[in-house]
């Protein structure tokens, strides 16, 4: 098996790819500016890729060839995402800048990049998308983040579609709905209110591992269960229960 993932440096992405390189898959894996850690680079199962997905120009030069090579990943993992605050205070032009490129980082260039692999995927007639959505899709977030929720919302949709119809071609996606989870994009939000206060309604007195996100998404690329086709995975301490 091949994965692409986005967002591979850190956080989540991170735990996906040791999770993925540890089942012996190959990863291409990409990050926007920070180092990648030394097991993967030392790996000769991983290659490496710089794009930032806010520039639509770098994502079409960088991303679209991978799916022009002989071998292609048969798995694509579209985990990168930004969280952008712009409350409805702010000017129209300010608040749609960031509406913006929250889409295009967390909307757009996955369902383009998601696009080039199903293209491809048609002609090999096996394929596994796996979005990386949030539980802000189902419970909505503070207006600041709305354009956040909206852009995970938009994303789950657009894997149902897929998921719809790709199925007799082959094809599988999945999104993957995560609540708080420990990385540096949530470690504000525990900076600030403190890891007792953040798990007070969930089952769990600790926030989630991003490596338990690891392993649920290296199952679902292992191809075993391609009849969960168009199902959202919850993984928020339970949180939440739907
Ligand atoms: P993170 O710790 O902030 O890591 C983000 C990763 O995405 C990094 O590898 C980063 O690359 C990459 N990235 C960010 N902006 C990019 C851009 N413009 N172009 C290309 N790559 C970019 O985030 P995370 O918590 O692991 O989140 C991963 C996914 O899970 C996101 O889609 C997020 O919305 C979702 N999620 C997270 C939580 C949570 O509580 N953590 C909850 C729900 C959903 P660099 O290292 O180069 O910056």
């Amino acid at each position: 098996m091949y994965a692409l993932v986005t967002g591979a440096s850190r956080g989540i992405g991170k735990s996906i790819t040791k999770s993925l390189l540890k089942e012996d898959f190959k990863v291409i894996g990409t990050a926007r500016s920070s180092e990648f850690p030394k097991n993967f680079t030392q790996n000769d199962n991983f290659e490496s890729l710089y794009v930032d997905l806010a520039d639509p120009v770098a994502v079409k030069k960088t991303i679209k060839p991978i799916f022009d090579r002989d071998e292609v990943p048969n798995v694509l993992i579209n985990n990168a995402g930004i969280f952008m605050e712009s409350g409805f205070e702010k000017n129209d032009e300010t608040w749609l800048q960031k509406w913006d490129k929250t889409m295009q980082v967390n909307l757009r260039a996955p369902a383009l990049i998601s696009k080039w692999a199903l293209n491809r995927w048609v002609k090999e007639e096996e394929g596994y998308l796996i979005n990386v959505s949030s539980r802000a899709a189902y419970r909505g977030d503070t207006q600041e983040y709305s354009a956040y929720a909206a852009s995970k919302g938009g994303l789950v949709a657009f894997t149902k579609s897929v998921a719809r119809d790709f199925g007799k071609k082959g094809i599988s996606a999945y999104s993957i709905a995560p609540g708080f989870i420990k990385t540096d994009m949530a470690i504000d939000s525990i900076e600030v209110y403190g890891e007792e206060y953040l798990t007070q309604g969930m089952a769990f007195d600790e926030i989630t591992s991003p490596d338990e996100v690891g392993e649920l998404v290296a199952f679902l690329a292992s191809g075993k269960v391609p009849h969960m086709t168009g199902s959202t995975f919850h993984i928020n301490g339970g949180s939440y229960m739907i």
